[in-house]
């Protein structure tokens, strides 16, 4: 077997691990494996560039690398759970940016002109530095958004869409000129409107909202690696880049599904601009029932089936542990408890998994939307804890609602449904909830934090 051969063996050992990795991250029980063998993956793919023969700036790769790992790894061993987010804009910003250099450099230093390359050749080179470009400016600004250096809401002005159509236009425009004549200076104005274009595409789109659009950014930045991997002729750059471009498609279509709202909608509509509900008082003048956690921890200790359905404010309040210490005190006396999981509960795909299963709930009292659905009527009490949109009956009931169409876990057919939050303001989607004001709900106003360790020693004392 020949040395080319066993790369090309190596090359394909690689991607199978990318591919393994992919269908690991899917599950929380394998994700963690999965992750390893992706990072087995990767390990193999950079022996074989290293022992590549004839290879260039050996000092200056292993300079990057180092900053890298200097950078990234603390970076990932610090970050808080509800940063992730953040951390994941930044990542994707800066792969981004990596592809789109990747491909200036192949234009203008190595080969020194485009003119001399063929067309299929120019397309890959300016496919990727308008992708990457694209993609570093729009993680950049969703980064800034996320960390709170810049104003969550959603920038709207006048003119925002046709201005944007404008530049849109105007690059593909150049794209078609380069291909035909590419020529140095319409290739510098058209990374400089790539890079403004990411700024401009992504100020319309809230803070909330930034995890889709960090998805989508992500299948960019994948395309513009793939492309940047037809220039260098690197097939493992293709296959990874691929394989992130289409997982990152895909995550995006199912969030959008999972959210009940099209994907133009979240990027082109401004979603979070207008807040319809304040909290501060019911426009009907309804009565809401709160409780103290001696009662509902009481209600707790005599029932027979309990749910927990956690949302955002869990995260908020970093409430998973003593979540799960509720859960065991309740298990402790015989009754039956599980999870019901919205897969966009919270702020990031995944994020109530995560969070839970860094408080070692076990997996099997994990139950996703339509189990804990079909199981709902048979609960008697949900505790609904800083959960709001995602349990909201108007996503089924109010075709005018911002959430209509949107799957919900309906904890409206449990016997009682208590709710833990610090007051009656409204979720991310700015729109009251009418199961507030519902005769079966009580309301236990506070931290979630500091209303779980309440209702744990209510029931240890029941
Ligand atoms: P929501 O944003 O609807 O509601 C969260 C609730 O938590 C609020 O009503 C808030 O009420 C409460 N809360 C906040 N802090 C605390 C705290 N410390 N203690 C107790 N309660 C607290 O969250 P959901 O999880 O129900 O819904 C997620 C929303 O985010 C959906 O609309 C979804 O579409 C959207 N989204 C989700 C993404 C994802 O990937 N998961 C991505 C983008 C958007 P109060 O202030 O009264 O305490």
């Amino acid at each position: 077997m020949s040395l080319g051969t066993g790369r090309y063996i190596a090359y394909l050992v690689a991607a199978v691990f990318f591919i393994l990795a992919l269908k690991g991250l899917s599950n929380p029980k394998k994700a963690r494996i999965g992750n390893i063998g992706g990072a087995i993956g990767m390990l193999i793919a950079l022996v074989m560039v290293f022992t590549t023969s004839g290879l260039h700036n050996l000092w200056e790769i292993s300079l990057g690398m180092v900053v890298g790992v200097v950078v990234g790894v603390p970076a990932a061993r610090l970050v808080k759970m509800t940063a992730m987010p953040q951390m994941v804009a930044a990542f994707n910003g800066v792969g981004g940016a990596a592809a789109a250099l990747v491909s200036i450099m192949f234009f203008s230093f190595i080969d020194g002109n485009l003119a001399t390359l063929a067309t299929y050749k120019v397309f890959e080179v300016i496919f990727g530095v308008v992708i990457g470009s694209v993609s570093f400016t729009g993680s950049i600004v969703a980064f800034l958004k996320l960390q709170e250096i810049m104003p969550g809401r959603p920038v709207t002005y006048r003119g925002q869409q046709a201005i944007n159509g404008v530049i849109g236009l105007a690059i593909l425009g150049c794209v078609f000129y380069v291909l035909v004549d590419p020529t140095k200076t319409v290739m510098l104005i058209v990374l400089l409107l790539a890079l403004v274009f990411g700024v401009i595409f992504t100020l319309p789109i809230g803070g909330a909202d930034a995890p889709v659009l960090i998805s989508l950014l992500n299948s960019f930045t994948g395309l513009s690696v793939a492309a940047t991997g037809f220039t260098l002729q690197s097939i493992v750059l293709i296959v990874a880049g691929t394989l992130v471009g289409a997982s990152g498609t895909l995550l995006t279509m199912l969030m959008s599904q999972a959210m009940g709202r099209s994907i133009p909608n979240i990027l082109f509509s401004a979603f979070g601009s207008k807040v319809t509900a304040s909290g501060a008082m019911d426009k009907e003048g309804r009565s809401v029932k709160s409780g103290t956690a001696e009662d509902i921890g009481t209600l707790l200790a005599y029932s027979s089936k309990v749910a927990i359905v956690p949302g955002y404010g869990l995260a908020v309040a970093q409430a998973q542990h003593v979540a799960r210490e509720l859960a065991q005190a309740l298990e402790k006396k015989g009754i039956e408890v599980f999870y019901g999981i919205h897969p966009v509960a919270g702020r990031m795909p995944g994020h109530m998994n995560v969070l839970l299963a860094e408080a070692d709930v076990p997996y099997e009292e994990l139950k996703e939307m339509d189990s804990a659905n079909s199981e709902m009527s048979t609960v008697d009490v949900v505790l609904v804890v800083g959960a709001n949109d995602v349990v909201n009956p108007a996503a089924k009931t109010s075709p005018g609602s911002p959430i209509y169409g949107m799957p919900i876990i309906e904890v409206n057919q449990a016997r009682t449904v208590v709710f833990l939050k610090r007051s009656m303001r409204p979720g991310f989607a700015g729109i009251d909830n009418d199961l507030l004001y519902d005769e079966k709900t009580t309301m236990l106003f506070g931290d979630a934090k500091e209303s779980l360790t309440k209702l744990v020693g209510a029931v240890n004392a029941a």
